[in-house]
Order: structure tokens, then sequence, then C-alpha cells
């Protein structure tokens, strides 16, 4: 299946001069999320994986049917002050500004496998984010899978050490 054919671009999105990626078409077609599902799943199916972790808020959209698909626990990481229990945090530095993740303190034990999940790998900064999340609480990240990589923004050079896998590259 050309999945590429369910992505939308849309010029100037959210800010004049980004090429934005559209998923929705994809989420649309249950034939062709599906499809995508069971690939991202698939291409880790065979690692020891303890737990699956998506930062809010389209990584959720495929991190969810994963975590189901492949039997294991979801772990959402959040902008500050989404989580109601005690939470690690991770702040990160933006184009123009700071972030920060959080996950709750119990999301990920010591030792845990944890596969990372999002829509986008663009700069591949929230997704490095992510990684040191995971790793400050103690956990290990088995790998990032993303739908969709935009390569020429070259995000795995901050991802060094970690499999990443996408189904589409641009
Ligand atoms: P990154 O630059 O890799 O930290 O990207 C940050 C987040 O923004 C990713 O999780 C994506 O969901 C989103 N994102 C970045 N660039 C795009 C794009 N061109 N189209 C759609 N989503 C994007």
């Amino acid at each position: 299946m050309n999945l590429s054919a369910f992505i939308r671009d849309i010029p100037d999105f959210p800010k004049p001069g980004i090429l934005f990626k559209d998923v929705t078409p994809l989420l649309a077609s249950p034939e062709a999320f599906g499809f995508a599902i069971a690939r991202l799943s698939g291409s880790f199916a065979t690692r020891q994986i303890d737990a699956i972790a998506a930062a809010e808020a389209r990584g959720f959209l495929f991190a969810a049917p994963m975590a189901i698909e492949l039997h294991k626990p979801l772990v959402p990481l959040r902008k500050p002050g989404k989580l109601p229990y005690q939470t690690h945090s991770f702040k990160y530095d933006l184009e123009y500004g700071s972030a920060e993740l959080h996950m709750h303190i119990d999301g990920v034990g010591l030792g845990a496998q944890v596969l990372l999940v999002d829509d986008v790998l663009a700069t591949g900064g929230t997704m490095a984010a992510a990684c040191k999340l995971i790793e400050s609480a103690g956990g290990i990240v088995v790998g990032c899978a993303v739908l969709i990589e935009l390569s020429f923004l070259n995000g795995r050079a901050h991802l060094a050490g970690h499999d990443v896998f996408s189904l589409i590259t641009y």
C-alpha cells in the first residue's frame, strides 16, 4: 500500500515556510491506518519491549493502537501541568524558547525497555527529549518508530545510538 498517498501537504502551516505533513487522510482510512499500525508494530515485534511511550498529541494516535497490537502498556509523555500524579520531567530547547515533557514517576520501571512512537520525525528535538526523559527515569530506549521522517532535517543526528524506524521518508 502506498501510504504517502494518504499524507496531505499543507504549505505554510503553522507558520510561513513549514510544509506540514497532515496525517488526517490516513486516520480517515481504516485500511491505510490499520496497515500503518501493523507495519510500525511489526518492525519491533521481535524485540523485547516492556512499554510504549509517546509525546502528545499526534504521537498518541499511533502509539495507542500499537500498544494494543503489541499488547504492551502505553505511557503518555505530556506537557507541563497535564499529568495528575507526580512526574519526572525533561526540559529542552526549541527554535524559539524551550519546552518540557513530563511522565508519571511510575510510568516506566528501572531497566524497562521502551519503544518511543511519534507521527513525524522532523528536527528530532522532541524524540531526543523523549529519549532523555525515559533514560533519566531509568528506562532503556529500544527504538523510535515514526510514521513519517523528514530526512532533510536530519533528525537522526539527534538520536545517535538509537534504532530509528520510519514508514515514509521525504
Ligand atoms: P521535531 O522537530 O522532530 O522535534 O518535531 C516536533 C513535532 O512537531 C513532531 O512530533 C511532529 O509531530 C511535529 N512536526 C514537526 N514538523 C512537522 C511537519 N512538517 N509536519 C507535521 N508535523 C510536524
